[in-house]
């Protein structure tokens, strides 16, 4: 069974187990059961918080959500920075008071999600998606006790993220497929390639990883 961590675009395919990433405001209706849900720092200018904020509250307490996210910091959206810090910190919030772990979009922002991470100190996991970044960032992450989930990336020639891959404890990463054109199938192939391990090994590890998803805490 593939697992993917973080997708906009469920399949519905037999023998995956999808997470469909679902925001405040979306238009497109859900189809996949299971869900991470979030408020997108790409959606957030003119959305009433207070609205957001109730609306992610009964979002968040359903059995078929299974994390917040996605959610995070984007230094090169338009969304200001000030109501990105606020709808960041009440997924954060939420992500704490459910017992749910946080799916993070980040962009250009590891250093003030670290500082944030300091100041919670959450117990849930926090896990960087769409890791697209060189092993030094993958390590200070790693480091800070996030995981990281991997994509589209791994299927380039030169991404950064090839060499973090390798780099990762096999314990703190996922796969995904985030928007991307790529199928589940093909970046388990190719991770499975890039750690030198046999493609079943892969998939057992990744089930474990995310049946421990709630209680991974470093
Ligand atoms: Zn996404």
């Amino acid at each position: 069974m593939f697992i993917n961590i973080h997708t906009h675009h469920p399949t519905l395919l037999p023998g995956l187990l999808e997470i469909e990433s679902v925001y405040f405001g979306q238009v497109k209706a859900p189809v996949a059961n299971m869900r991470s849900v979030g408020l997108h720092p790409w959606f957030l200018e003119g959305i009433e918080m207070e609205v957001a904020n109730k609306w992610l509250h009964e979002q968040a307490a359903l059995k078929n959500v299974v994390a917040i996210g996605e959610a995070g910091l984007d230094k090169v959206c338009k969304t200001p920075w000030d109501l990105q810090l606020l709808a960041f910190q009440h997924c954060i919030e939420i992500s704490e008071s459910v017992g749910k772990p946080l799916i993070i979009h980040c962009v250009r922002a590891f250093s003030e999600i670290l500082a944030l991470k300091k100041q919670w100190k959450p117990r849930q996991t926090w896990v960087f998606h769409g890791f697209d970044k060189n092993v030094l960032t993958a390590e200070m992450l790693l480091r800070a006790g996030c995981c990281l989930s991997f994509g589209a990336a791994l299927l380039r020639e030169k991404s950064p993220a090839l060499q973090s891959l390798r780099a990762c404890p096999g314990d703190r990463f996922f796969l995904e497929t985030d928007d991307a054109a790529v199928s589940i199938s093909a970046v388990y192939e190719r991770t499975a390639e890039l750690r030198g391990i046999k493609p079943g090994k892969l998939e057992g590890l990744l089930k474990v990883n995310f049946a421990r998803f709630e209680y991974l805490v470093f």
